[in-house]
């Protein structure tokens, strides 16, 4: 069977382009691209027939079907060239049952998506994978990309630097000086990319990179540009797969871009139209107050949208103030009676050290998720029995300055109620067992609090 997907106008206007063009808004009103599938081709398999297939190359060695992304490749980027795919298994992440955290929560069915346990340290690989992969296929064919470039708030020129490196393609990252994480400027800079720090926020660089790139021969790779989305819709269908094709009460992701719950959204349709799920969860955007457009939007019902100038966040990944997928990001919610959430930088602070004494290890973006869920539960709208499955979109360990910066109580904004920094001791045998006994009963008055 032939598989076929398409860029098209997310407006309806009529043109066709292939994703082996260098192209990333509609020639005729401007609007953002979209993939497109010949979705009548992808029903000539049963809805059945898509779930066995799918579920026999999980974490196969067949390449390239044992990555979670391409293991759906029919349903990504139906044509690509095998040979061309660079993929470093990604997807798969676990989905674990978060017993403890929902059990103070009174949650009784409350599931974690680690997709920061993968090879950059966040779900962007899932997009990028194909990125990166569709650009080699065009060089192939012949078109003069020189380099990959992107503006990123820090794990997106991360996971480019990591597959453009694999791939042996040059890449170009834009970073707002100051503004990333010690690991996430690193990562790219071990990769071999070249690295600009600017003197701006990430709005800035993607004016500067937007610029950059306008004579096609660097390929731009923010989510303007969709073969990331397509990647990126892997993680709704793997949560559903990992249910054994149920689908969840609820959704919780936090955003800024808007990229990631548009792909959520699109790759969880995709199923419905196959018949494979029924219904759709309803999913809870969570923002940080600091930069909460999105959030601001929704409470006029999306009547208005006006961007903001976004603050300094410990969620720095979602820092944005105009975000590029909007337009896409407001349909999902229509169709999946979505939700937005802001959290402050002390609810987000308290969330993660409230998880992580439950054995997690949270990145802020998780805790604005666990804050928003916080809150929707003590509102009683999200109810006791419900199937809720919170995103984390980050390792923790790529946040080591946030975390050490909450523990020693240096947080502007944040009451660090958890903060746990080591005992510093002489090496003295009595003063270890006073400290233990101290220690110990502490932790002892906490559990009967929880209980
Ligand atoms: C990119 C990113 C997000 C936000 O995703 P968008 O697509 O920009 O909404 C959230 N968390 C982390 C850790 C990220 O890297
Ligand atoms: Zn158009």
């Amino acid at each position: 069977m032939q598989y076929q997907a398409w860029f098209q106008c997310i407006n309806g206007c009529p043109g066709r382009y292939s994703p082996y063009e260098v192209i990333y808004a509609c020639p005729e009103c401007g609007a953002l691209l979209e993939v497109a599938h010949d979705v009548e081709a992808l029903r000539s398999r049963s809805a059945a027939g898509w779930m066995k297939l799918l579920d026999e190359r999980v974490r196969c060695n067949q390449w390239p079907y044992g990555s979670g992304v391409w293991g759906k490749k029919e349903w990504v980027l139906p044509d690509i060239d095998d040979r061309n795919i660079v993929s470093m298994y990604e997807g798969h992440t676990n989905l674990f049952w978060a017993e403890r955290l929902g059990r103070e929560l009174g949650l009784e069915d409350l599931w974690v998506k680690l997709c920061g346990n993968s090879h950059t340290g966040s779900f962007k690989d899932l997009g990028m994978t194909v990125l990166v992969s569709a650009v080699r296929q065009m060089i192939a064919n012949g078109r003069p990309v020189r380099a990959v470039a992107c503006a990123s708030t820090g794990d997106t020129s991360a996971a480019l630097a990591a597959y453009c490196a694999a791939a042996g393609i040059p890449s170009i990252v834009f970073l707002p000086r100051a503004r990333v994480s010690t690991a996430q400027l690193i990562q790219p800079l071990a990769n071999g990319a070249i690295v600009l720090s600017l003197d701006t926020d990430f709005d800035g660089c993607m004016a500067i990179v937007r610029e950059v790139t306008r004579d096609n021969t660097i390929y731009l790779a923010n989510s303007m540009n969709s073969l990331r989305i397509e990647g990126q819709k892997t993680v709704g269908i793997e949560i559903v797969q990992q249910f054994d094709w149920e689908v969840p009460d609820w959704i919780v992701i936090p955003v800024g871009n808007l990229g990631n719950v548009t792909a959520l959204g699109k790759g969880l349709l995709l199923m419905r139209e196959l018949g494979l799920i029924s219904r759709l969860p309803r999913i809870l955007c969570a923002q940080s107050e600091r930069a909460n457009p999105f959030y601001l939007a929704y409470q006029t019902g999306f009547r208005t949208y006006r961007p903001v100038e976004a603050r300094k966040t410990l969620a720095s990944a979602i820092q944005i103030g105009n975000p590029v997928s909007y337009q896409r990001a407001v349909r999902v919610l229509q169709q999946f009676d979505g939700a937005v959430e802001q959290v402050t930088e002390d609810e987000l602070a308290e969330a993660c050290a409230r998880a992580d004494l439950t054995g997690m290890y949270t990145c802020p973006h998780t805790g604005v998720a666990l804050a928003a869920l916080f809150k929707f539960v003590e509102r009683g709208i999200i109810g006791r029995h419900e199937r809720v499955v919170v995103i984390s979109t980050a390792h923790g360990l790529k946040f080591t300055d946030a975390k050490l910066g909450y523990h020693a109580g240096h947080l502007e904004g944040v009451t660090a109620r958890h903060a746990n920094p080591p005992i510093e001791l002489p090496a003295d045998a009595d003063a270890v067992r006073k400290a233990l006994d101290r220690a110990l009963a502490q932790r002892e008055r906490q559990q009967r609090e929880v209980l």
